[in-house]
């Protein structure tokens, strides 16, 4: 099984980029900007990284991004991510970047565009992995501040393709992002919206009703409203589900009650992601193997996440078509 899991082609589809930042690249860059941290050693950043709480993993998130100054460090910080996604067989990602964890502290907006970028055309020509970017709005600060976020995404508007919703959700409804995500479909963006990770059914039903996301990121507490549950089956929309995640903050207390095998069997179109795969303990193959185990999943399970995977990218018809070739490429191997 996990030899299958390894060699089927997949998609991710819920990954924060700052959340992909190892230790020893984070004191490496550190070190390199002389910035100070409150680590001596690479072994104290990784014994920070076992937080207990959602407080200490945002402090050392907080941390580590701050010590992100140049385009080289986004580009670096991308890359180590384009290296996971290759060993994972990660052929297709759709990778989230919060803009204001770096313009508040004075960060230029096009330093951190032009970072990834470059790593993604890189990544593109080295391992042949195609990758979209969605811009996340952090929804612990103003709405005022997203609509500056926007305005200061559209020269770069043809290198993003969707805008988010994340950082903490208690207490920050979708429906405080109304007007700006109005603002951002009028320029193109796809919607999507982190809802019902912690967050009550009525965050979900805002994402859907107000925000219009075209995908609910996490959406795991839906299964509390069996009306909600009709509604995103009827709407056909597709939930990325990141389990490794929800262990580690405790969204689920142990994985044998990870509600993702009810998800599917409710009909509604999960996904399997890292969402922040340094500091939750494991990248996409990881995150599979956890599950399956946890859950008994079976060769037909793993094949349909991974089948939503492609199918609920923001990849166009053409790519996806080829995308489910090479799964059943995969598929027929295993099965001769
Ligand atoms: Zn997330």
């Amino acid at each position: 099984m996990n030899d299958f899991i390894a060699a089927l082609p997949k998609a991710e589809l819920h990954l924060h980029i700052e959340g992909s930042f190892e230790p020893e690249l984070m004191f490496e860059i550190a070190q390199r900007n002389q910035i100070e941290i409150p680590y001596k050693t690479i072994d104290e950043v990784k014994k920070a990284y076992q937080f207990s709480c959602l407080q200490d993993f945002l402090d050392i998130y907080y941390a580590g991004a701050g010590v992100l100054i140049h385009e080289q460090d986004f580009y670096d910080l991308a890359m180590a991510y384009y290296q996971k996604c290759y060993e994972n067989n990660v052929i297709h990602t759709e990778i989230m970047f919060d803009p204001q964890t770096h313009t508040e502290r004075g960060i230029a907006f096009e330093t951190v565009i032009n970072g990834l970028q470059k790593a993604r055309l890189e990544a593109k020509e080295k391992w042949g992995i195609n990758s979209l970017f969605i811009m996340s709005y952090l929804r612990h600060l103003s709405e005022e501040s997203a609509f500056e976020t926007l305005k200061q995404s559209l020269p770069y508007k043809d290198l993003i393709t969707s805008v988010g919703l994340d950082s903490s959700e208690m207490g920050n409804p979708p429906i405080k992002f109304k007007n700006v995500f109005e603002a951002s479909v009028k320029e193109g963006y796809i919607p999507v919206a982190h809802a019902g990770e912690e967050g009550p059914t009525e965050y979900i039903w805002e994402a859907i009703d107000v925000l219009k996301v075209a995908r609910i990121d996490h959406g795991n507490r839906c299964l509390e409203d069996e009306n909600l549950v009709n509604e995103i089956v009827k709407r056909d929309l597709a939930l990325t589900v990141c389990p490794l995640s929800n262990l580690e903050l405790r969204n689920t207390d142990v994985m044998t009650n990870h509600p993702l095998k009810k998800l599917l069997d409710k009909g509604i179109k999960a996904t399997v992601n890292s969402d922040d795969p340094a500091y939750f303990g494991g990248y996409m193959n990881a995150n599979f193997v956890a599950v399956q185990e946890a859950l008994n999943l079976s060769k037909e399970d793993i094949l349909t996440l991974v089948k939503n995977s492609f199918n609920y990218s923001f990849a166009t018809y053409e790519q996806k078509k080829i995308y489910l070739e090479k799964v059943y490429e995969v598929v027929n191997e295993f099965n001769s």
